[in-house]
């Protein structure tokens, strides 16, 4: 029987070696420099993604391309993907450290059909229903183009949607008129449930004071997410380049000049996709455009079956609950639990080992 290569399976060479090690203090709010080849962040998911793929290794002379996207996480990488599948555009990566090296392989793996923290009634109120329907209309199809990227991606996807926990009893007659307004104006769908409901039928959260189930959701293994998407950018044509930090950008001729220490990239277009590790250096539209946001997520070794069945686990759906600092957390394939939440924005005592709560 012909079994066809799947991405997962393709030989895409050797990774390039990091250059220096991770360095929690690095602050790009305040470092001029993203860094140079520095190893990934310790986290579960680079621990468990496997081999990072080949890649194209670091820019070693002076080149020229039609388009150079600078960062090399889920945007940096999918719009590589979209400028092959769509333009036939074999895009450059230059991404300062190793592939993927930050945010897309640190976070919750949760997609969600949702845009920011505000609910629908308050797009509405800010920017009204024609603007509204357009935004969820956009959710909409960011879940569908989700979908489709991934099926060819093994990233221990768990679908069938999203739990949204109410922390206290006078959220629930809000989370109600959401749901109303989700299923008749966005005919979007949405189930209300009590809290004994949430407790015995999905997730046995003592604070639950009822949820909103919605349908669309999925969570997935962050490090495998970019990985793929590494591969998929790679065997559509496009090349990546770690360790190849751009320190200068200049413009003139209607060509862009990208330094980077091993040569100088010269682009007629270039897409910025470097998210929360933009220097204020990189160019004078990105300057200052940069709010610290600090969030967390962490995972636990396996539960044993007692484990999941005291915590009182029905579902692997991800949850997250109403408070302003929200928190979430899901079950794991491995029966593992993610936990995230938000924090305070300086992580000065991220390298602390003991660190007390407040
Ligand atoms: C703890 C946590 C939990 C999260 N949970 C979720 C979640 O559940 N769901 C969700 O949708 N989102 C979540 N997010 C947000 C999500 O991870 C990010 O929105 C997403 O990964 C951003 O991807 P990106 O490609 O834009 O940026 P990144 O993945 O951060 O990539 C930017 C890259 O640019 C590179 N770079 C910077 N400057 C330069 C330069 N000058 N030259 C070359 N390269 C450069 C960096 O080295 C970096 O690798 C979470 C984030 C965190 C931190």
């Amino acid at each position: 029987m012909d079994t066809q290569p799947t991405l997962n399976s393709i030989d895409t060479g050797r990774a390039t070696e990091a250059q220096g090690p991770y360095d929690p203090q690095y602050d790009p709010l305040v470092d001029a420099s993203p860094g140079t080849g520095r190893d990934y962040a310790a986290t579960y998911w680079i621990g468990t993604a496997g081999e990072p793929p080949g890649d194209d290794g670091p820019i070693e002379h002076d080149i020229e391309v039609d388009v150079a996207i600078i960062g090399s996480g889920y945007t940096g990488l999918t719009a590589a993907i979209f400028l092959a599948q769509e333009h036939g555009i074999k895009a450059t990566v230059l991404e300062a450290n190793r592939s993927a090296w930050g945010c897309s392989t640190r976070n919750g793996g949760q997609a969600q059909c949702a845009s920011g923290r505000l609910k629908r009634s308050q797009w509405i109120e800010r920017w009204g229903l024609d603007v509204a329907l357009k935004m969820h209309q956009e959710c909409v199809d960011g879940m569908e183009t989700f979908k489709s990227l991934i099926s060819d991606i093994e990233c221990e996807a768990q679908p069938g949607g999203h739990l949204y926990i109410a922390h206290r009893d006078r959220i629930m007659p809000v989370l109600e008129k959401e749901a109303r307004l989700l299923r008749d104006t966005f005919n979007y769908d949405v189930k209300m449930m009590d809290a004994q409901t949430v407790r015995s039928k999905w997730i046995n959260d003592h604070e639950a004071c009822g949820a909103m189930q919605e349908s669309e959701g999925i969570g997935i293994h962050a490090g495998k997410l970019a990985f793929g998407y590494l591969k998929k950018a790679r065997a559509l044509g496009a090349r990546v380049h770690p360790s190849s930090p751009v320190q200068g950008w200049e413009t003139r001729g209607g060509f862009h000049y990208l330094k980077t220490p091993g040569g100088t990239v010269r682009a007629r277009a270039v897409g910025v996709a470097t998210g929360g590790y933009t220097s204020n250096g990189l160019h004078r539209e990105v300057k200052n455009r940069i709010l610290p946001i600090l969030s967390n997520s962490i995972v636990t070794r396996p539960l044993t079956q007692a484990e999941v069945e005291e915590a009182g686990f029905h579902s692997t759906q991800f949850a997250t609950d109403t408070r302003v600092l929200r928190h979430y957390y899901r079950l794991m394939p491995d029966n593992r639990v993610q936990i995230g939440s938000r924090s305070a924005i300086t992580g000065r005592d991220a390298p602390e080992k003991n660190m007390s709560s407040c």
